[in-house]
């Protein structure tokens, strides 16, 4: 195996193989950007991930490329040549071309799958002034590009080429070895201090392919735990985001607490003993979730918060830097669990249950629901809610009130929540008898 920035020259990565892992619409789109690369003269490569999950015979059609050039340029010309729009990072020497409908016709990629956008980035190294702060990148070698990156498995690169020699791997980390080792390893022994978020990103990795961090990782791992505390709140919630979106989160989030991670965020982040049940839950309920993986993030989000009180809720919440509706929504949340005894006591009304869940939003009565599943009193007080009391509304309204001859002020909205109170918890079911109960109501006021 390629070893030390050597090329693996095995013949093993043919377009067949890369035809297998990508399906025939990506790998035509691969020639495609090659032959452009070819007639400019521009050495590319494709690397990180989707190398290392053709390695794992893993689905992965984002598509990164590196090139010795101005990836910039590069990705403009494609665009101007076959369509669709870019979008450029200056400052880190990259650009994202993203295809439309006009640019796949025009480059004849057939019906199969491809990347809605295709990343392009100038070969670069990257310089830490400071644990944790954003790196200053500067134009290098592939080689060079390589060694910057989190792990030996995403340091892969394959040197593609028009035609249809075999494709060159280079590995400069022994990733290849890795990966069949199932490990995690850091290139450099600085690397979780310079990027205290590769912390996340290496959990994250290791429960996705079932691999292990390997010792002396783990052990550098530990040390740069505290650096956490200096990651910005946007970077940290950017990698618990991802963590939510995998097949299996609680496993990473039971590894992240058992290592106190949670509390470097901040120091009342606790995450509750059983979440990763609440997390099985969420799973099981997932076919029937809308929005797909947007859907389960956010209410993932929401059971991380199972175990803290509203107060601390809203200070992690301003440390992530989330936004201001779901930092609301999170706050509903605890509060409705704080409240589940008083949900579940049978003197409450329905009218009163409905006043304060009108308070909560739909996300976190959902990801209470997957909390309280065991407490049949409230869980089916809150469904009911959901499915019935909560679309409950009179059939009077105010210009009723302006006929009846009452002053308009606060006492409309008295009268219209008696009413639609009246309605849920059952007193009146006909519209006679609402009509019956507002006329009494306007004699009362008079
Ligand atoms: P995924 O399958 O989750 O998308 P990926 O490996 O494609 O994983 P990205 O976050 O898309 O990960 O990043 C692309 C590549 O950029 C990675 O494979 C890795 O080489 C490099 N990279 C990303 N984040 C970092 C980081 N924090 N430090 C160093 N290298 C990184």
């Amino acid at each position: 195996m390629g070893s030390s920035g050597k090329f693996d020259q095995r013949p093993a990565w043919t377009r067949d193989r890369i035809l297998e892992s990508l399906g025939e619409s990506a790998v035509r789109l691969i020639a495609t950007i090659v032959e452009h690369a070819h007639a400019e003269n521009v050495e590319i490569y494709l690397v990180g991930g989707v190398v290392r999950d053709m390695v794992l015979e893993r689905q992965n059609l984002d598509l990164d490329f590196v090139l010795a050039g101005d990836a910039i340029a590069f990705a403009d010309k494609l665009a101007q040549v076959y369509g669709g729009k870019t979008e450029r990072h200056i400052a880190f020497g990259t650009a994202k071309w993203k295809l439309d409908c006009a640019a796949i016709n025009k480059m004849s990629l057939g019906s199969g799958a491809i990347p809605a956008q295709i990343d392009f980035a100038t070969a670069r190294t990257e310089a830490y002034r400071a644990p944790a702060a954003l790196p200053a990148v500067e134009p290098a070698s592939i080689a060079g590009d390589l060694r910057r990156r989190d792990f030996t498995i995403n340091a892969l690169a394959l040197r593609i080429e028009a035609g249809s020699c075999a494709w060159k791997l280079l590995d400069p980390g022994n990733g290849n070895s890795d990966i069949l080792g199932k490990k995690i390893r850091v290139l450099h022994d600085r690397s979780f201090i310079d990027d205290p978020t590769r912390i996340f990103r290496a959990y994250r990795f290791a429960s996705r392919f079932t691999f292990t961090i390997e010792s002396g990782t783990a052990a550098i791992l530990r040390e740069a735990i505290p650096v956490i505390q200096r990651l910005s709140g946007e970077r940290i919630r950017h990698e618990l985001d991802l963590i939510l979106r995998e097949a299996y989160p609680e496993r990473i989030i039971a590894d992240l607490s058992a290592l106190d991670i949670f509390a470097q965020i901040h120091h009342s982040f606790r995450i509750n003993r059983r979440s990763a049940e609440q997390f099985r839950r969420l799973r099981e309920h997932m076919p029937k979730l809308r929005g797909g993986s947007d859907d389960v993030a956010r209410l993932g989000w929401h059971l991380l918060f199972s175990s803290i009180a509203e107060s601390d809720a809203l200070l992690i919440c301003a440390r992530l830097d989330l936004t201001r509706e779901l930092s609301r929504s999170i706050a509903g949340f605890t509060r409705l669990l704080a409240s589940v005894d008083w949900l579940g006591a049978p003197a409450n009304k329905a009218s009163a249950i409905t006043r304060f869940l009108d308070g909560i939003s739909d996300t976190a009565l959902r990801a209470a629901l997957i909390c309280c599943i065991d407490d049949g009193a409230v869980k089916k007080r809150m469904v009911l809610y959901r499915e019935d009391w909560r679309h409950r509304r009179t059939t009077i309204d105010g210009k009723d009130l302006i006929r009846a001859g009452l002053t308009p002020g606060p006492i409309y909205r008295e009268i219209l929540d008696k009413l639609r109170s009246a309605w849920i918890d059952g007193e009146i079911e006909t519209e006679d008898q609402e009509r019956e109960l507002f006329l009494k109501m306007v004699n009362k006021v008079e």
